[in-house]
C-alpha cells in the first residue's frame, strides 16, 4: 500500500515510523509511507498556505489551493479548468482514498481500519490552525475521519494513528495474523491476557490457563471476551452475532 500524507510540519513524523510492526511493514515492501510538505504548493514565494477566515474569526484557515495543487502532484486528481470543474473533484481512481483529518469526520475505528487496509493507495491531508477551508471537504477528498471527540491541535497525530492501525491490518504485515482475530473490537473486546509468574504475590493466573487443555481454555476464552464487553462496551454486542 503507498501512504501519502499531505502536511505543514513533516518534522513531527521522523522517526514515528521506524519501529516495530510498522517499520518491518516497509522493509517488506508492504506499505510504502511519504511525507510531503505542503508549503512546497504554497501559493507564493512567502509560502503562504493559509489565511484569515471570511466572515470574520479567530486564527488562520489552511487555503484550498495548496492542498488542490498537492493532490495534483501526487496524481490523486486529474487538473480541473474553472469551466469543467465538476461537483466533487475525487476521481474514482481505483483502491484510492484521499482523506482529510478532522474534527467533524466520522469517528474510525477498527472496521474502518480494516477497509482502508484493502486500499491501494491512501492519501491523508493533515489540517492545522483553525481549520481547513470547506471546499476542500466538499470537493477535494473522499471522505472526513475523526480520531476522537476532541480537539488536537493538528492532523499529524491523527494520521499517526490512521496509519498504525491500517498497516498492521495488510495481509501478511503479522507474523502471526490469526491474532487480529481475537483482538479488541473483532468484534468483542479482548479476553484477559496473562503471563509468567503464575503467582505474583499471591496474585494468582485463572488455572484453567495453565491447564493445557486447548478447547476448554477457548471455551473459557470465549465467555471472558463476551462477558468483559457486556461489562465495559455493551454497544459492541449489536455487531456480534
Ligand atoms: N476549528 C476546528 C473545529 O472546531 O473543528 C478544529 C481545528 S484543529 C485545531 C486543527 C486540525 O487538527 C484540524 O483541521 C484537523 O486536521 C486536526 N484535528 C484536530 N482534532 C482532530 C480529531 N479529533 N480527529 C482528526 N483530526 C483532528
Amino acid at each position: 500500500m503507498k501512504i501519502d500524507i499531505l502536511t505543514l510540519f513533516p518534522e513531527m513524523f521522523e522517526g514515528v515510523f521506524n519501529y516495530s510492526i510498522i517499520k518491518r511493514a516497509q522493509e517488506k515492501g508492504l506499505a510504502e509511507i511519504k511525507i510531503h510538505n505542503l508549503r512546497n504548493w504554497a501559493i507564493d514565494k512567502r509560502g503562504t498556505v493559509d489565511d484569515r477566515p471570511y466572515g470574520g474569526g479567530p486564527g488562520m484557515i489552511l487555503m484550498i489551493e495548496p492542498i488542490y495543487k498537492a493532490l495534483k502532484y501526487l496524481k490523486a486528481i486529474p487538473h480541473y479548468d474553472t469551466k469543467n470543474a465538476p461537483a466533487k473533484m475525487t476521481p474514482k481512481i481505483g483502491k484510492q482514498k484521499i482523506i482529510l483529518l478532522s474534527p467533524s469526520g466520522k469517528l474510525f475505528n477498527q472496521k474502518k481500519a480494516q477497509e482502508l487496509s484493502k486500499m491501494k493507495r491512501i492519501i491523508l491531508v493533515c489540517g492545522h490552525y483553525e481549520g481547513v477551508d470547506e471546499r476542500v471537504a466538499e470537493y477535494l477528498v473522499d471522505e472526513e475521519i475523526s480520531i476522537g471527540d476532541y480537539i488536537l491541535t493538528g492532523g499529524e497525530l491523527p494520521a499517526m494513528v490512521l496509519v498504525d492501525a491500517i498497516v498492521r491490518l495488510i495481509p501478511n504485515v503479522l507474523e502471526k495474523p490469526e491474532a487480529i482475530k481475537s483482538e479488541s473490537f473483532s468484534p468483542l473486546l479482548e479476553y484477559p491476557q496473562y503471563t509468567r509468574p503464575e503467582n505474583f504475590k499471591g496474585l494468582k493466573v485463572p488455572e484453567i490457563l495453565l491447564s493445557g487443555n486447548h478447547q476448554k481454555i477457548a471455551q473459557w476464552r470465549e465467555k471472558m471476551a463476551l462477558e468483559k464487553t457486556k461489562k465495559r462496551r455493551p454497544e459492541l454486542l449489536k455487531n456480534f452475532k
